[in-house]
């Protein structure tokens, strides 16, 4: 939360903004949420949507979508994991750099989804820590937008 003071000091009053650092790392990190360029299935068709004109998700500072996972804080699962991509998805998430989150996105990502079967990962929380889901097959880019606002409240709720 940042305050309003008032200087005294001179003749003509300034405004003076007081906050906490912790608070100004908070309002930067969920203010340029960066997402890894990643995705599975047809999920990942919606995500793209998110960061075009009619969405325009750099509303909320989230647009730049980086090539390598060393440049990205945020993970978007979407679409389903079979097994045999599994590892690679550990690996890119261990590629990068902390603090990070991961979002899964639609059903299949989040428990399989209709793929009820040996090749699918039924929940991606098996192979990464999930800090939001977000319902639906596939979610709208809505609501896609609305699981990212949820991250940044949870990201201003935590200790920096
Ligand atoms: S949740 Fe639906 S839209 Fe998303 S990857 Fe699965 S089948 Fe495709």
């Amino acid at each position: 939360m940042i305050e309003m003071a008032h200087s005294h000091e001179s003749e003509t009053e300034l405004p003076v903004l007081t906050t906490t650092v912790e608070k100004m790392v908070q309002w930067a990190r969920r203010s340029a949420i960066w997402p890894v360029q990643f995705g599975l299935a047809c999920c990942a068709i919606e995500m793209m949507a998110i960061a075009a004109s009619r969405y325009d998700i750099a509303r909320f500072g989230a647009e730049v979508f980086r090539g390598s996972p060393r440049q990205a804080d945020l993970m978007i699962v979407a679409g389903r994991l079979s097994r045999k991509m599994a590892p690679a998805l550990r690996r890119i998430y261990d590629q990068m750099p902390e603090p990070k989150w991961v979002i899964s996105m639609g059903a299949c990502a989040s428990v399989g989804g209709v793929f009820d079967n040996y090749a699918i990962v039924q929940g991606v929380d098996q192979v990464v820590p999930v800090d939001v889901f977000v319902p639906g097959c596939p979610p709208r880019p809505e609501s896609l937008i609305y699981g990212i606002v949820q991250l940044q409240q949870k990201i201003d709720r935590s200790r920096a």
